[in-house]
């Protein structure tokens, strides 16, 4: 409301997202694993990543596990300098929207290549990779 008193706290706010992953489990296993997969709707063959138990489409809850791919074309990037909390300790990085061949549209970190270097329409390939911790991710790389 208007002329309302408002507090502003400078205490830090600390949230903690838990993700359920127990219908896409196999997504995290198979990445460990080194593959790359994501889910079909079995119903209207709708192809989603991140992966996703109910079809956004048809919202039918029967789907099966298919290849992601792992070819892709660079979209756009951005270099991010200022990191966000979660990786504070990292150095600026940059982030692509890269398009895979079966048409989806993937966001992921483009690792070891100059930004100088990085193009729009160039080759990369989203590769499997795991954090110091064990934590499987995926990244592209130039291809
Ligand atoms: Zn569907």
């Amino acid at each position: 409301m208007p002329g309302e008193e408002v507090l502003h706290s400078r205490r830090t706010l600390s949230l903690r997202f838990d993700i359920p992953i127990s219908r896409t489990h196999e997504f995290w296993d198979a990445l460990k694993a080194g593959r790359l997969v994501t889910t079909k709707c079995t119903k209207c063959g709708n192809v989603t990543f991140p992966p996703q138990a109910d079809c956004p489409k048809c919202s039918s809850g029967e789907f099966e596990w298919v290849d992601l791919g792992t070819e892709a074309k660079l979209l756009t990037y951005t270099q991010v300098l200022i990191t966000p909390a979660s990786f504070a300790d990292s150095d600026p990085y940059i982030i692509a929207i890269g398009k895979l061949a079966n048409g989806l549209n993937v966001l992921a970190w483009l690792e070891g290549i100059a930004l100088e270097a990085v193009k729009p329409g160039m080759a990369m390939r989203l590769e499997p990779r795991s954090s110091k911790e064990g934590n499987p991710y995926y990244v592209f790389v130039a291809a």
